[in-house]
């Protein structure tokens, strides 16, 4: 199958404003990008005036929420119940144009939607999956996450998450704006504590998240070893430094205070108050990270309050109006996010990498609002949202 005389963005850069693609259905591979014409009686359809590009990748969702206004909401929820909320929200991001997620776990519901999505049992983005997140005694996302106090139990709580099919480790290092009684600019952890949980997930050979709002709480983590800042709310200018010198990602949701500060109607008391003092730190953090040469994947904090599944590519809009270059910004949600999360398939339009793509009418990479209509999306080559024309052969 072949699309061809569309505009080809291949994750990393522009690669043709009229070239095609050619992909197998059946193995859901991408063969041969660029130059290509339809062999004997190979189908292919025509695409002028349409973009495509890889499916986008989110570093950063919580398929256990779906934008309440507060966590607590869904602590009650039964496994089963949480299970069916999960599968409803991966299959409302697939169908969005997001067609990888790295599921920053919740229980240890995540690692099993992500078998069921591979069975087929129900639609969903590719997922790298994690199950409870660390966080210390009362401690940020201490309701669906592993509470754990001092070294020794750091390391016990990273073993049990792989033991349960963790793909990654995350934990949080500072507190949070949405879990009551917590700082998100205080530090949470201990040295020692982090850098015992961090040595024991690289001795595992899985990569290390942390939730971080607060400098302190940057640098340490940073210094520990850890592999993605999510946040970075009030990093500063040694922060940023450190990040650059320490080759570590920053993934800024900055989708996640901007729908808190929209919502003050209906978000709680707390968050607000909190959220009031984070958002333009947040984007005065992200600005310097960007000038200063951060790498920056893309991720939503998708399900955070009112911050809905199936709006990811806003984050894109939302990088592009603090700073960002559209390509930058269409980069770090597709290219940059597979490598940072370890899909080395997905992401990049290359021969031997999964057909995930897009297609968007326009160019996006001159409007990126435009990716919130997408002409239709492909995973493995099979369509799961919207229409393409009819093969011509
Ligand atoms: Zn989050």
């Amino acid at each position: 199958m072949i699309l061809r005389d569309a505009r080809l963005f291949d994750g990393r850069e522009e690669l043709a404003t009229k070239g095609a693609i050619r992909f197998d259905p059946e193995s859901g591979r991408i063969e041969a990008v660029g130059d290509v014409e339809p062999q004997g009686e190979e189908p292919s359809m025509s695409l002028p005036g349409h973009t495509v590009l890889p499916g986008l990748v989110d570093a950063h969702v919580h398929f256990s929420l779906s934008g309440q206004a507060t966590i607590e909401d869904v602590v009650g929820t039964s496994d089963a119940d949480l299970a069916f909320t999960e599968a409803a929200n991966a299959r409302t991001t697939l169908e969005a144009g997001v067609t990888s997620v790295r599921a920053m776990g919740a229980r240890d519901l995540d690692v099993r939607l992500k078998r069921a999505i591979e069975r087929g049992d129900v639609p969903g983005p590719r997922m790298v999956a994690n199950c409870r997140s660390i966080t210390i005694t009362g401690g940020h996302g201490h309701h669906l996450g592993r509470e754990v106090d001092g070294p020794v139990e750091c390391r016990r709580a990273v073993r049990e998450q792989i033991k349960k099919g963790a793909e990654f480790i995350k934990f949080m290092a500072t507190g949070g704006v949405t879990t009551p009684g917590t700082d998100p600019r205080t530090l949470a952890f201990t040295y020692e504590e982090m850098e015992a949980l961090i040595d024991e997930a690289h001795r595992r050979g899985v990569h290390v998240a942390t939730h971080a709002h607060g400098a302190p709480g940057v640098k340490a983590a940073v210094e520990a070893g850890v592999d993605t800042v999510e946040h970075g709310t009030f990093m500063d200018e040694e922060a940023i430094d450190m990040l650059i010198a320490h080759d570590v990602t920053l993934v800024p949701t900055l989708s996640a205070p901007y729908r808190i500060a929209r919502n003050t109607d209906r978000a709680t008391e707390e968050s607000i108050r909190k959220t009031d003092s984070v958002h333009d730190r947040h984007i005065e953090a992200f600005k310097r990270a960007v000038d200063a040469g951060v790498r920056i994947a893309g991720g939503t904090d998708a399900g955070t309050p009112f911050n809905y599944h199936g709006t990811n590519s806003t984050e894109i809009s939302f990088m592009v109006e603090h700073a960002m270059d559209p390509v930058d910004a269409v980069v770090a949600m597709t290219g940059t996010a597979a490598e940072t999360i370890g899909l080395e398939d997905a992401g990049t339009l290359e021969a031997g990498n999964y057909a995930d793509l897009l297609v968007i009418e326009g160019n996006p990479l001159e409007d990126v609002s435009l990716l919130r209509e997408p002409t239709a999306v492909l995973k493995g080559g099979e369509i799961v949202s919207g229409t393409l024309p009819d093969p011509q052969d």
